[in-house]
């Protein structure tokens, strides 16, 4: 495992983080937490979890593994969040860390994220007089929380707005090898401003596992797109932690056999990928499922766009997409659905939570226009 210093904090954290996103809910919470400590072996000491990852379960896995890791003495880092739509006091926040605490049996959270902040809208009311931030402070000051850090889905020029004001110590950001052409200039800016700059979603929410035939321009020889795609913000100067969302012992052996050997990508591979990555593979469904929330005709959004993706990752025909959109009414993305995705209302609301800022309802209209073929096909089949 290599080891990177998180910003200016003088902490020193291992370049892969565990993600607690994905833990296999089958399973009982016992022997998930045997893999975060399968982890801690292998040298990851940065953990990442949140209320409401994986049906709310992910903090109290994260307390069983923390609480023997403690009775052992080891050191090890812990971040976790709130966002200011839900903690709109300070004492909602306060009441929050409390909370983590409890469950993931530790004294103090290492960094507190202000979580999901998509609009400067967000960040202001984190920021008001009595909100999340000012709870945020009370509780640093009373030794909760070691580091405030903002979780950003932000443009580039925005969250250099809020980072020139001196609030955070780290942030974490969506970058992978897909999206850096359009998204670096968020991570230079924080990295320069002295932040440490976690990186979310190095796989594009497993679209480049899932696609590896077609993004094998990413590889270099010797190693598959995945391995490429975790080098890339393994090895990147500017990047602390890589975060992965770990569901298997093997995933975290790559992982990490991928950071003991993280050699930096040039700028002429750079370039030759940017070139190569299809316009709009910048905005790919990573199935975070935020757009889910509120969609008031029960439109299986995420379903619909990860099909979608493919028709921007492999360039695929209207045939080829009408195909795939019938074989996932029969078993896939869109099987056992609500809604179609004629039915969107364009009530934008969607969209306003997209952390990809994707532009929804045009893509389920698209969507929309090859599902009624597809429904004439299963007709006549
Ligand atoms: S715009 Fe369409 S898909 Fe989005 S929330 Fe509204 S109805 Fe649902
Ligand atoms: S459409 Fe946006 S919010 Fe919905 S799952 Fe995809 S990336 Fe996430």
């Amino acid at each position: 495992m290599i080891y990177k210093q998180y910003g200016n904090t003088g902490l020193k954290v291992s370049a892969v983080g565990f993600g607690g996103m994905r833990f296999d809910t089958t399973k009982s919470n016992e022997e998930n937490a045997e893999l975060v400590l399968y982890a801690y072996d292998k040298g990851i000491n940065f953990f990442d979890t949140a209320p409401a990852y994986c049906g709310d379960r992910s903090e109290d896995i994260f307390g069983i593994a923390f609480r023997q890791l403690t009775a052992q003495r080891k050191k090890f880092f812990v971040s976790t969040k709130g966002t200011p739509i839900e903690f709109d006091t300070a004492q909602k926040a306060q009441d929050a860390v409390d909370r983590s605490l409890e469950r993931l049996g530790i004294d103090y959270i290492d960094f507190y994220y202000v979580w999901c902040i998509r609009t400067m809208a967000q960040y202001e009311l984190a920021m008001i007089d009595g909100g999340q931030y000012e709870g945020l402070l009370e509780a640093k000051s009373q030794k909760k929380i070691k580091h405030i850090t903002i979780s950003s889905h932000l443009r580039g020029d925005q969250l250099g707005n809020i980072l020139a004001k001196d609030e955070f110590d780290g942030v974490l950001l969506g970058i992978n090898i897909l999206n850096f052409g359009y998204r670096w200039k968020a991570v230079e800016l924080a990295h320069e401003k002295g932040l440490g700059v976690v990186a979310m979603n190095p796989l594009a929410g497993g679209v480049i596992p899932q696609n590896e035939n077609k993004l094998s321009y990413l590889a270099s020889e010797n190693e598959t797109p995945t391995e490429a795609a975790l080098r890339f913000c393994i090895s990147s100067p500017q990047i602390a932690v890589t975060l992965n969302g770990f569901t298997t012992k093997e995933h975290i052996d790559m992982a990490c056999k991928v950071a003991e050997s993280a050699k930096e990508f040039s700028s002429e591979t750079l370039d030759k990928i940017r070139k190569s990555t299809p316009d709009g593979v910048n905005r790919l469904c990573t199935s975070c499922g935020y757009c889910l929330r509120d969609c008031p005709k029960k439109i299986p959004i995420s379903g619909y766009l990860q099909i979608y993706n493919e028709s921007l990752i492999a360039d695929r025909s209207d045939s080829e997409m009408i195909k795939l959109i019938k074989d996932n009414h029969s078993w896939g993305l869109l099987a056992d659905k609500w809604g179609d995705a004629k039915d969107c209302i364009r009530c934008h609301r969607c969209e306003e939570n997209c952390t990809q800022h994707i532009d929804i309802m045009d893509r389920l209209e698209q969507m929309s226009r090859w599902e009624e073929k597809a429904y004439e096909l299963e007709e006549n089949s």
